[in-house]
């Protein structure tokens, strides 16, 4: 079985939002306290999730990140680490997290079945962190990337959303971080998904072609993706051996719509195909009234095959922010 759309894209990679709550306010994401969040009936159960995972990996689904809003807010997500690394057919779990909680977490995770985790950190810098995030938790996440790498989960690698005059002076200091600490760091263009008149401009947008050439004149890179890194991202080592690398993802600037194999899973049971909305189709109710695996596998298919062009596609074409039904921390990143 594999869930191919029309365009014959096959979705394997399935990210599901745990929470759409977070303890960070970064102003391209969740700006202002929301009016609400999800009220816990709302949500899937982890016995819900588990069995849509499984449902999803006999359509062909093969790999699974955790996300939210911040995922480790919900509590006691080991025990959904465990039903999910328990499915047959899942061959690659991965969270991602801002790291505010991995101290205390990174082990039980790891005991758990994680093996890997990516953390979005988006300076180096603790008072800009704090300019971003509207929250004083700096040195907490570099003690949760610590932590996670002494759990011995690997990778262990860093994501950063690169804004035009806030931390588009940090691309060669993340560099060489990633050169001291061994970290890969990934860059993904800034994307229009903040719902309702917003903050993003495409002259926000810092390409990732910018950033590959500011760090290649200070550390000269080479090509490296390699099997585990997604479709989108691309990988680079440095020339000199130094261990660390950098890559981008250009959502904006090179949209990979046309190689999508994603669809998403929000943490009350609908389930998108594109990032960018509109489209949802609730998974929630037809399994609380006691629809058969089937049953729900059907309504996945139909899904995908309305899976849409995309919206990166989209907003390439326009130039224009297009509008969003939900904002990213609801759908999941
Ligand atoms: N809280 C978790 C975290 O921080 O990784 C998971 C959810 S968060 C929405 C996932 C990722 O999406 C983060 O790396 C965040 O920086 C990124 N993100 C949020 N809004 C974005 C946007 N408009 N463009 C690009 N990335 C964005």
């Amino acid at each position: 079985m594999e869930l191919r759309d029309r365009f014959g894209r096959v979705a394997t990679d399935l990210r599901v939002s745990v929470t759409d709550r977070c303890n960070l306010r970064c102003r391209y994401c969740i700006p202002h306290e929301p009016a609400a969040w999800f009220e816990r009936r709302e949500l899937l159960t982890f016995e819900e999730i588990a069995r849509l995972v499984r449902i999803l990996a006999s359509q062909g689904v093969s790999s699974v990140t955790l996300t939210g809003g911040e995922p480790l807010l919900r509590r006691g997500l080991p025990d959904l680490v465990r039903m999910v690394v328990a499915t047959p057919g899942i061959g690659d779990l991965s969270l991602t997290t801002n790291g505010t909680r991995l101290r205390e977490l990174a082990a039980p995770l790891r005991a758990a079945g994680l093996r890997r985790a990516t953390v979005s950190l988006d300076t180096l810098r603790p008072e800009r962190f704090r300019a971003i995030s509207q929250r004083d938790e700096h040195a907490a996440v570099l003690a949760g990337i610590a932590a996670a790498r002494a759990a011995g989960l690997a990778p262990v690698k860093v994501n950063a959303v690169p804004l035009r005059g806030v931390n588009d002076d940090e691309f060669v200091d993340f560099a060489a971080w990633s050169r001291d600490t061994g970290i890969p760091v990934r860059f993904i263009e800034y994307m229009p998904l903040e719902a309702g008149p917003g903050e993003w401009s495409l002259e926000k947008v810092v390409p990732g072609r910018e950033i590959l050439a500011a760090v290649g004149r200070r550390f000269p890179l080479v090509p490296a993706s390699g099997p585990e890194d997604p479709a989108p991202a691309r990988a680079y080592r440095f020339a000199d051996g130094a261990p660390g690398g950098i890559g981008v993802i250009m959502s904006v600037t090179e949209p990979f719509c046309r190689t999508c194999t994603r669809i998403r899973l929000t943490s009350d049971g609908k389930l998108t195909t594109c990032l960018y909305g509109p489209d949802e189709t609730d998974l929630r109710e037809p399994l609380r009234l006691g629809a058969s695996d089937e049953e729900i596998a059907a309504r996945v298919r139909e899904a995908v095959l309305r899976k849409r062009r995309g919206g990166a596609l989209e907003v390439f074409e326009t130039r224009r922010p297009i509008p969003l039904v939900r904002t990213m921390h609801q759908i999941g990143g």
